[in-house]
């Protein structure tokens, strides 16, 4: 059958300039998902800008969420390579399900790709490329899984902890605190496109997300020896240990997912805010 679509009126968040897109009718009326985030390229909307826009299910405009990262020019594709070079990936799934892809992968959420028209061969290969991000003892069973599009309502996921991405480049859910940027991600990303080269692009994304698991490691090791400890102790602590600067919030809530989804909740809980505390003396 036919994929029907909605057209909605998007502006963007940066410039401002209207332009409607269309959106498939048949994440629209599956309700499971609440909000969902459509990925408009640059190109879609205006021509600088690349965008996220989050929808309700009758098609209304909930709120946008910008990405920085500017794509450059495309390389042309190779042909028939068995490792497949970022901008592939990021033509095949979108710079934000990219993002999401790796941050599930580094959190350990359970991933849902709803059946592209491809082979799991396709399937095997991002489960590779995926896995090589990380270190092997993190790699787990915690493989990228699809999902027939009919099944929509009959899935039984995991809670909410999953991440579940269509064909069309919409994120349908991403089980993280929204507050949480991909600004990790995405920096990494714009590291490794400076290469052309995948292998170097990959390890560029290794030596990043392998270097905050280390860091993750060390304040795990921290935990284990006290009962509670102040984000800032904490803070000077690691860079103590790792002879490096200080680390900045925003790195030190990732470790501190890292530790709850990796680790345990329990010992993430024990890093605390000092205004945290002072509210709840009033
Ligand atoms: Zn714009």
């Amino acid at each position: 059958m036919a994929e029907s679509y909605k057209e909605i009126e998007v502006s963007c968040p940066i410039c401002e300039i209207v332009k409607n897109i269309q959106i498939p009718q048949s994440i629209l009326t599956q309700k499971r998902f609440g909000i969902i985030k459509i990925q408009v390229p640059q190109g879609g909307v205006c021509k600088e800008h690349q965008f996220i826009v989050f929808i309700n299910s009758k098609g209304n405009i909930m709120g946008y969420e910008t990405i920085d990262l500017l794509m450059k020019a495309e390389s042309p594709p190779k042909e028939n390579v068995e490792i497949l070079n970022l901008n592939y990936f990021i033509r095949n799934f979108g710079l934000y399900g990219i993002l999401s892809l790796i941050h599930a992968k580094i959190f350990n959420y359970q991933i849902y790709l709803l059946r592209i028209k491809r082979d799991e061969k396709f399937l095997a290969l991002i489960n590779r490329i995926l896995d090589n991000l990380i270190p092997e003892i993190y790699r787990e069973a915690n493989k990228v899984i699809f999902l027939d599009e009919s099944d929509y309502d009959n899935i039984r996921l995991k809670g909410n902890a999953a991440l579940i991405m269509d064909s069309h480049q919409n994120i349908l859910q991403t089980p993280w605190d929204q507050k949480l940027k991909l600004k990790f991600e995405e920096n990494l990303i714009e590291k490794a496109l400076e290469f052309f080269d995948e292998k170097e692009q990959f390890l560029i994304l290794k030596r990043g997300i392998k270097k905050l698991i280390k860091e993750a490691e060390y304040a795990k090791n921290a935990l284990e020896k006290v009962k509670i400890i102040y984000e800032d102790d904490l803070i000077d602590q690691l860079s103590q240990d790792l002879m490096e600067p200080r680390i900045n919030r925003y790195r030190l809530l990732l470790l501190k997912e890292f530790i709850n989804r990796r680790f345990s909740k329990k010992l993430s809980d024990e890093i605390k805010s000092k205004v945290e505390d002072f509210l709840a003396l009033l």
